[in-house]
């Protein structure tokens, strides 16, 4: 596990597969998302090394409900009563009542991509306690803007926090190799590049994406280039 400072607030945790990320404050230790099955252990690590307990850890966003960002959060949940929060249309596929629709392949190198990736761990039993949709705030960075970005998943959410401009995109948005992008295996594509436009028109400073390294400054000009030209 990588733990990489991207401001003193702000960092990423780096797992074998998938990533997330912490918002350390005085009186409040937020996770956003929680990588797959069996990363509780390098979370905790990580808690530790940013000079926390564990037991700190006062609740748990998740962008969406794919495996590789769900999969620590029960375990890590358990620590110290973390809440578990995530988008409504998720919500039931997360606590694992329904399956997420399958993704779209919209490229041939995208179904090889997904083909490449090996299975998984399997999710332990998760709860979520608090769905999130559009317009809900969440009490951390100076009050996180909930907003709703649905096409990878139905329920997937973006986070924005107005006052330090971070962007935290989940899957809808990636930066993998350098290549800023719309995320892939997406399960309405179209839906899903219309939620990347909406992103792509805020003042964003810092940009935190579910797969790829963050953009630290300036991210706006990076991600208005993904809007479609007029
Ligand atoms: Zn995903």
């Amino acid at each position: 596990m990588d733990l990489v400072e991207i401001f003193p607030h702000l960092h990423l945790l780096r797992f074998e597969v998938g990533q997330a990320y912490l918002w350390s404050e005085a009186d409040s230790l937020t996770l956003i998302d929680s990588g797959p099955a069996g990363s509780a252990p390098a979370i905790a690590e990580a808690v530790r090394a940013l000079g926390r307990r564990p037991g700190d850890l006062q609740r748990i966003v998740l962008t969406h409900g794919h495996e590789d960002h769900i999969g620590g959060a029960a375990e890590a949940a358990g620590w110290g009563g973390a809440r578990i929060l995530a988008g409504s249309a998720d919500a039931a596929a997360i606590r694992g009542e329904t399956p997420l629709p399958p993704p779209v392949f919209t490229a041939d190198w995208e179904r090889e991509l997904r083909a490449s990736i090996p299975p998984l761990p399997q999710v332990p039993p998760l709860r979520v306690d608090v769905e999130l949709g559009e317009g809900d705030t969440v009490d951390f960075g100076g009050g996180a803007q909930v907003l709703s970005v649905p096409g990878h998943t139905p329920g997937s959410i973006a986070l924005y926090l107005p006052g330090p401009r971070v962007l935290f995109t989940g899957d809808t948005i990636s930066n993998v190799r350098d290549r800023t992008m719309l995320g892939v295996f997406n399960a309405d594509p179209v839906q899903a590049a219309e939620s990347l436009h909406r992103q792509a028109e805020l003042p964003v400073g810092t940009a935190c994406f579910g797969h790829g390294e963050p953009i630290a400054e300036g991210a706006a000009e990076r991600l208005r280039r993904l809007l479609p030209a007029v």
